[in-house]
């Protein structure tokens, strides 16, 4: 076992990460990266499409694990896609240098002013949709599709049809913006450069036009000459040592997941960026082996953000269905948010499967009136969730009345096809909360009892924030770490 010891460490390398990284090395501060996953940008290894999986596909399986369709064997390898299953309720995490922003459909959605006000009540939301959401947006190189080539891209026919559908039923619909490449994605509709999202190229990574993370703040903070990232190295649980330093158990593996090295890696400041299941997994385990000690609401106020998997079969049948091709990523959305009754805001979400399925298919985003909670089970040694069917009733009573409007005038089924009852209550794209900010943290992040223990990631967002939820992981990165640099360095 290797002994070290390092000033700044960085678990996880997702939007959290990321930022913390970037703005610490601009400060001055030489910072290191431990992240499970591998560096798919330096180890020359290409994505693959989700009608091809290859190494990318999954996280150390032998079969895919996508919402649907896990008809394809795969080889064992550090993949990209992630999926841990709980009772009731499966979640979907993103691996590798980039975390999430490798597999996710890149939608990079501003929250409701006055639902972030509801979730932040402490917050002060004139800085965050003055300075910190716009920061975010610029670093993360957001970006609109051209109206004209949404109209007349037969890629967007999925979206086209969506859209018209829900206005018939009376539904609003919104544009969302990506950070896809948008003009990238027009020279692939003429064939002047590699197709990706028009060559269903998403949750297994995308070799091109996906502005991941890796290609936004890592490359800025690499540019610094101060960001060191280590790729395949997991850290296993955390000790807090008498002097406030931490002690970390760290193994280093190779793509089939074998533990090649173990290192001992004492810090001075650690920051907790392993999205929201690989943080609460490292507090709660490392506080039950006697290792931490953390204040009470750690594990409290988990959700969902609501996400609720739908869609409709049948879909426009007679006039032509949704389209044989369809890019990978999502323009549209249907607003329902102000509907006192049924309150959701859905992605139109495409179906990239090669033919016309005549399906669409819905991630509907709800509010979570009741929370669920987060715990170490001694059993299992894992991660365990408190989430039963009524953490979803708002939800499923909201897909209830969207589809069954939806189906009234445009005809079509419940997606059946796509879902045992034609709703995928289950599918978790969005976990959040666990280590509130200004719950079991500080204003700024720091866990409320641990010196120089920071958290920022997805688990500071209590369970809900009405949208997809990274835009808002990273405005709440860029205001945290000013204010852990100002503070305490
Ligand atoms: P993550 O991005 O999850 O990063 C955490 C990192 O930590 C990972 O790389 C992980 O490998 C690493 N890690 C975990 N544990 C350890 C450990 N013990 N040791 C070392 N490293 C560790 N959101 C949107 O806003 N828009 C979308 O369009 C969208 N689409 C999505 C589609 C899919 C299929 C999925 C799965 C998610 C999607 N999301 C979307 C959600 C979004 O990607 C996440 O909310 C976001 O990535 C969370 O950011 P984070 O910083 O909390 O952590």
């Amino acid at each position: 076992t290797e002994n070290l010891e390092i000033d700044n460490v960085i678990i996880g390398s997702g939007y959290g990460g990321a930022v913390a990284a970037l703005r610490l090395a601009e400060a001055g501060h030489e910072v290191t990266i431990l992240e499970m996953g591998l560096n798919w940008e330096k180890s020359g290894e290409k994505f693959s499409p989700m009608i091809s999986p290859g190494k990318s596909a999954a996280w150390l399986r032998t079969k895919t694990i996508a919402p649907f369709f896990n008809i394809f064997n795969t080889k064992k390898y550090t993949g990209t896609l992630d999926r841990w299953d709980f009772s009731n309720i499966k979640i979907w995490m993103g691996r590798g240098v980039g975390g999430g922003s490798l597999v996710n459909g890149g939608m990079a959605v501003l929250p409701k002013k006055n639902y972030f006000k509801e979730v932040f009540p402490d917050l002060n939301a004139e800085d965050f949709y003055g300075k910190y959401f716009p920061l975010a947006e610029k670093e993360l190189e957001v970006n609109s599709a051209d109206e004209n080539f949404l109209e007349n891209c037969s890629f967007y026919k999925f979206n086209k049809v969506g859209e018209q559908e829900a206005h018939k039923a009376g539904f609003k619909t919104v544009r969302v913006p990506n950070v896809y490449d948008f003009k990238y994605m027009e020279d692939e509709y003429e064939n002047k450069v590699p197709r990706s999202a028009l060559a269903g190229e998403v949750i297994y990574g995308n070799n091109h036009g996906k502005k991941s993370l890796d290609k936004t703040y890592f490359k800025k903070a690499q540019e610094t000459g101060k960001v060191h990232i280590h790729d395949l190295h997991k850290v296993e649980s955390i000790t807090k040592n008498s002097d406030n330093s931490y002690s970390l158990e760290v193994i280093q593996t190779n793509t089939l997941g074998e533990t090649v090295a173990k290192k001992n890696i004492v810090c001075k400041k650690l920051f907790l960026c392993a999205g929201t299941m690989g943080t609460l997994e490292l507090l709660l385990k490392s506080s039950n082996d006697n290792k931490l000690t953390l204040n009470s609401e750690v594990g409290k106020n988990w959700g969902n953000n609501g996400n609720f998997m739908t869609g409709r079969n049948f879909v426009n049948t007679f006039s032509g269905g949704t389209g044989v091709n369809h890019s990978t990523i999502p323009v549209g959305g249907i607003d329902n948010w102000n509907d006192k009754e049924h309150p959701f805001f859905s992605e139109i979400a495409p179906l990239p499967m090669g033919m016309d399925v005549a399906t669409s298919l819905y991630l509907m985003i709800n509010p979570v009136p009741k929370k669920g909670s987060a715990f170490f089970n001694p059993i299992s040694k894992k991660l365990d969730l408190q989430w039963s069917a009524d953490n979803v009733a708002l939800a499923r009573k909201n897909a209830e009345y969207f589809i069954k409007k939806m189906n009234k005038v445009n005809g079509g089924t419940r997606a059946h096809l796509l879902f045992n009852n034609g709703f995928g209550a289950d599918i978790c794209y969005h976990p959040l909360g666990g280590a509130v900010l200004g719950k079991a943290t500080d204003m700024k992040g720091k866990l409320k009892g641990s010196e120089n223990l920071y958290i920022i990631d997805g688990s500071l967002i209590p369970g809900t924030i009405g949208v997809n939820p990274f835009l808002t992981i990273t405005a709440l990165a860029e205001y945290c770490i000013e204010h852990i640099i100002s503070q305490d360095y």
